[in-house]
């Protein structure tokens, strides 16, 4: 009987769905709220969760229920719910299945080992600190790539975890075409006078900073019946049901824009969770598509939306009533352009639009590198100041400002960084679409008013949880898969007149 498997695959399923949503609060009160001490049994707890909850999904019940379902799943309608649930869960059944638990638990012990050994190395400037660490987890990187084997390229298992479908010559096809793009842009913008942006970095009254913030993630749409906002170190969002989406920002009482911009893009992400339909919830589909499709969805609220003209059109005389003597006398286009500044710099998480896609290019190029041993780990520092003078122009003075300055090496995740850029790409070619199905959409965003935009989202993008994979979803509204032309388009129209370059 299909639909008793189907029930029981359902509540089973179910049963995984509320334990990770459990760990869920436990990692979101962890980065709130917890107090020092409690680190290390929240760690037990989170491990001893994580646990359970993978043993319930790699059952045999489930894989049985699983192999029962294919052959009558293959005459359902390949959109249905019900076939994308079983297709969606099978895929994730394998992999989960396709690696030990030791080598689980073996990956998790080197990588906190890693995490120490950064810290300290990031703090002394040192990579050598660092470097038997990364070459071991390289390693287990490699080695968790051959659970997968065959593949086209070894980094194809590694970028699948977090773009499903997505293959590594893809990426690089889309970042072949990108790069030249993106570094004569930039090379053009530093041959040109700078913008000021002196006036977003003086103190800002904090609790003013938090307020402003909430009324424009409000007139976004954000439901507050269904979600809430805290602060935390790192800003992030997290879901525990479509119907509880927490948000965490990160106030710098010297500098408005990390509070200003954190805030629109973890709503951003929380908005996509929020729009999912309910009735995908408790099941594999009951989350976003991917990572990238995520980010697509931060960076066209925090850029497209709130760094463009029509949205401070609406919002600077608000901003300067809350800040009189800041921006009482900064006139709104000397704002918007200060807020779009373009200027190559060391640290990934400070770039600005122009910039960005190229520190994620290096990471990935390097990575891949790594991964196929055509770069050694020893030789990495040298590898990566070279290509930050090669794309950004500019050379770190010590391994603290560049190879060391991120945390996700030490922690072991490989293969995601892509996934910053693509969003980007992604959220471009969303906003050609919106544009084209929304015409007075500027005047709309210069009257305050989102509700036609999120309501397209919610249509197009939210509602289908990860019923399809990212390039399926992207082709499905845009016409084409991941396309860099409309994220070039975008930025040469915004940056061209920012810094009137010749066109
Ligand atoms: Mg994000």
């Amino acid at each position: 009987m299909t639909t008793d498997k189907l029930q029981r695959l359902k509540d089973l399923l179910g049963e995984v769905w509320d334990i990770h949503m459990a760990a869920a609060v436990l990692g979101w009160d962890q980065e709130t709220y917890m107090p020092p001490a409690g680190a290390q049994a929240r760690g037990q707890q989170l491990s001893t969760l994580g646990r359970i909850a993978h043993l319930k999904f790699t059952s045999e019940e489930i894989g049985r229920l699983l192999e029962d379902l294919a052959p009558e799943a293959a005459d359902w309608d390949p959109d249905s719910d019900e076939a994308r649930l079983v297709k969606v869960t099978r895929r994730e059944y394998l992999k989960a299945t396709k690696v030990p638990p030791d080598f689980v638990a073996e990956s998790a012990k080197v990588a906190s080992r890693a995490m120490m050994a950064w810290r300290e190395a990031k703090a002394k400037a040192d990579f050598s600190i660092f470097e038997p660490h990364l070459a071991r987890i390289v390693e287990l990187r490699q080695e968790y790539a051959n659970f997968f084997a065959p593949y086209e390229h070894i980094y194809d298992p590694l970028l699948d975890d977090f773009e499903p479908g997505l293959k590594t010559a893809d990426v690089q096809r889309i970042f072949n075409a990108l790069r030249p793009q993106q570094v004569a842009l930039v090379r053009a913008i530093a041959e040109r006078p700078q913008v000021d942006d002196a006036f977003l970095h003086q103190p800002f009254d904090q609790q003013k900073q938090w307020e402003f913030g909430v009324e424009v993630i409000t007139k976004f749409g954000f439901d507050w019946q269904r979600g809430r906002q805290d602060k935390s170190a790192h800003p992030f969002t997290t879901s525990f049901s479509v119907n509880d989406v927490r948000i965490t920002t990160r106030i710098d009482p010297n500098y408005i824009g990390t509070g200003l911009f954190g805030t629109m893009h973890e709503c951003g992400h929380a908005l996509y969770e929020l729009g999912v339909a309910p009735e995908l919830e408790r099941t594999p589909l009951g989350h976003g598509a991917s990572l990238a499709i995520h980010e697509s969805q931060s960076r066209l609220w925090e850029n497209l939306v709130g760094r463009s003209r029509p949205f401070w059109e609406h919002f600077y005389p608000r901003l300067q009533e809350t800040f009189p003597a800041q921006l009482g006398n900064i006139p709104r286009e000397t704002f918007y352009k200060g807020i779009n500044r373009v200027q190559p710099s060391l640290i990934r998480t400070e770039a600005d639009e122009a910039t960005y896609n190229l520190h994620i290019m290096l990471r990935l190029e390097l990575e891949i590198a790594l991964l196929e041993g055509t770069v050694a780990v020893k030789d990495l520092p040298e590898a990566w100041n070279a290509k930050m003078k090669e794309y950004l122009g500019v050379v770190p003075s010590d391994d603290a400002q560049g190879v060391l300055q991120d945390i996700h090496w030490s922690m072991g995740s490989i293969g995601y960084f892509s996934t910053y850029a693509l969003g980007n790409l992604i959220s471009a070619q969303w906003w050609e679409c919106i544009q084209a199905d929304i015409p007075n959409l500027n005047d709309q965003i210069r009257n305050g008013e989102f509700g036609d935009l999120l309501a397209w989202l919610r249509e197009h993008i939210h509602r289908h949880g990860a019923k399809f994979e990212p390039q399926e979803l992207v082709e499905k509204v845009t016409g084409r898969g991941i396309d860099p032309a409309p994220y070039m388009r975008y930025l040469y129209a915004k940056y061209g007149e920012i810094y009137a370059l010749e066109q």
